[in-house]
């Protein structure tokens, strides 16, 4: 399979000086930024470098059963390493699709008394399950499976550079 761009490598690079200098006047206290892993590792790593506030750094990574009824069971693979209370966290996410994943995620640090936004690269709003939208999004897309940028599909084409769909 090849992958055909979609979003070009300085698409990403503007979009990311567009998106830090906002969420940067957002948190002139600072933040945590919580990267969902493994999908949003390059996106996390490219945004807290161009944020000019200062950012502690967590991670999470979630499981998720989709199921025939698609309803999507989730649950944590790793949690977060730094504390939550009070906080102000920011989820940084590689797409939000269903909405499901990151709806969990702003439940979870909520209950765990943390202020939460989501900052998503990537918006596909046409499937989403629960009526959620991200804070801060990079780039709104038709419905395709994208890769690149972090995104895989079966673990491979996250090292490309730009976003990208797949086509026979
Ligand atoms: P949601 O819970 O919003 O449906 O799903 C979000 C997760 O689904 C993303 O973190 C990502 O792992 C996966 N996902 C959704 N759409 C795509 C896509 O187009 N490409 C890739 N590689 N993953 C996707």
């Amino acid at each position: 399979m090849s992958s055909i761009p979609l979003i070009t490598e300085n698409q990403i690079k503007e979009k990311i000086q567009e998106l830090a200098g906002i969420i940067s006047s957002d948190y002139p206290g600072g933040l945590t930024a919580c990267g969902v892993l493994k999908g949003a590792f390059i996106f996390m790593s490219d945004l807290v470098r161009s944020l000019q506030v200062p950012a502690s750094c967590d991670f999470v990574k979630v499981a998720s059963y989709k199921g025939k009824a698609s309803s999507g069971k989730i649950s944590l693979e790793l949690g977060p390493s730094l504390p939550t209370e009070q906080k102000k966290i920011l989820l940084v996410e590689d797409i939000i699709d269903t909405g499901l994943t990151l709806s969990w995620l702003k439940d979870y640090f909520s209950k765990r008394g943390a202020e939460v936004k989501i900052c998503a690269l990537l918006d596909k709003p046409s499937k989403r399950k629960i009526d959620i939208s991200p804070d801060y999004t990079g780039f709104t897309i038709e419905d395709y499976f994208v890769v690149g940028y972090g995104l895989d599909y079966n673990e491979e084409y996250r090292s490309l550079p730009y976003i990208g769909y797949l086509k026979e």
